[in-house]
């Protein structure tokens, strides 16, 4: 498991129970989405209805499923998580919506990947809260229409695009969440370690910040790591120094890249003369699956400005071999 994963890692869903802001207050950064969100929520209320059904896409570990907790709680009603995949068949899906309460969210994770049994199912539900259900099968079978309480559907992807076009018409709410800045990465960090009564110094935040590739859920995790090294080696309190060397064990670098990253820069660099290269030639260069190297790899690359797309393919830019100390080839 890479340490600089956006996804969540085995260990750490306690860990990330209780370091989740509560409030939108308690949120940080992500300034459209949460100043939309309020007018919407309060508005929501002020009339006695259920928030419009809200889509939330980005990388994963930038807030999402944190979002949904939030929206439940100013809404007062109560929370069910699911994922697309835990889904399977339509009856599922009827089971959860049934046993809902008046107003209640219903998150669902992933919910590019429900199956189009499923999906269809949902619709109605989302529309009209209802529930068309065929009882019976062959020549006999017959259909029902069942009402659903009033409930906010909170959807979850890492890629908009991967939604078919209905399901997403459905939702009244649309929002990306952005990778965050390093000074509102500093701030989380900063929130973390209090929730953790570990000291941290300003440098030290601001260090870790700079090495979480614009993902709070590194972010938390890198400071976890920096704590047990300050812990181990010093006397538990985190400043820059420690962080430093912690990272630099666990190699982290500067811009929060790791082994991966690396060969996958370098090897653009050593066989293709920094690119243009496809992305199916870089997959086999470094062995790795070409939607691999898109979903996970690619985008913080983009990101930071280290990789470029062409149409003749993929582009390290100059600010890699900055960043390697290497000189720019000549054309
Ligand atoms: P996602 O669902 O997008 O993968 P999560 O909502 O699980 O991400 O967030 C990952 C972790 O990062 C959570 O444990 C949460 O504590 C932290 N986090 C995410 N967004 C914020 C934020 N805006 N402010 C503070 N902490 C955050």
């Amino acid at each position: 498991e890479r340490i600089v994963s956006g996804e969540t890692q085995r260990e750490e869903e306690w860990a990330e129970l209780s370091l989740r802001p509560q409030r939108l207050s308690q949120y940080i950064g992500q300034q459209t989405v949460k100043e939309n969100l309020k007018v919407f929520i309060e508005a929501a209320k002020m009339r006695e209805e259920s928030l419009d059904h809200v889509l939330l896409y980005g990388p994963p570990g930038l807030g999402k499923t944190t979002l949904a907790t939030i929206i439940s709680n100013e809404m007062g009603v109560n929370l069910r998580t699911t994922a697309g995949p835990a889904i399977e068949r339509p009856g599922d899906l009827a089971a959860i919506l049934t046993a809902l309460e008046p107003g209640d969210v219903l998150f669902i994770d992933e919910i590019h990947r429900l199956n189009r049994a499923v999906e269809e199912v949902l619709y109605p539900a989302m529309e009209d809260f209802c529930l068309d259900i065929v009882i019976g099968k062959g020549p006999s079978a017959r259909s029902v229409r069942l009402d659903l309480p009033p409930f906010t559907l909170v959807g979850a992807t890492t890629r908009a695009g991967m939604l078919s076009a209905p399901l997403r018409d459905r939702f009244g709410v649309v929002s990306r969440l952005e990778y965050y800045t390093h000074e509102e990465l500093s701030e989380i960090v900063t929130r973390t370690a209090d929730v953790m009564e570990v000291e941290i110094d300003v440098n030290a935040s601001a260090e870790i910040a700079r090495r979480s590739r614009g993902t709070p859920r590194i972010a938390n995790r890198l400071l976890r790591r920096v704590r047990d090294f300050a812990q181990v080696r010093a006397d538990g309190s985190v400043n820059d120094a420690i962080t430093n060397q912690a990272l630099e064990l666990l190699q982290v670098d500067k811009e929060g890249l790791d082994h991966i990253d690396h060969k996958l820069l370098r090897g653009m660099i050593e066989k293709f003369r920094g690119g243009p290269v496809g992305l199916d030639t870089i997959a086999a260069t470094i062995g790795e699956e070409s939607h691999t190297i898109e979903d996970v790899y690619e985008p913080y690359l983009l990101q930071i400005g280290f990789l470029q797309r062409t149409p003749r393919g993929r582009m390290v830019t100059h600010r890699v071999y900055d960043h390697f100390n290497l000189e720019v080839p000549k054309l």
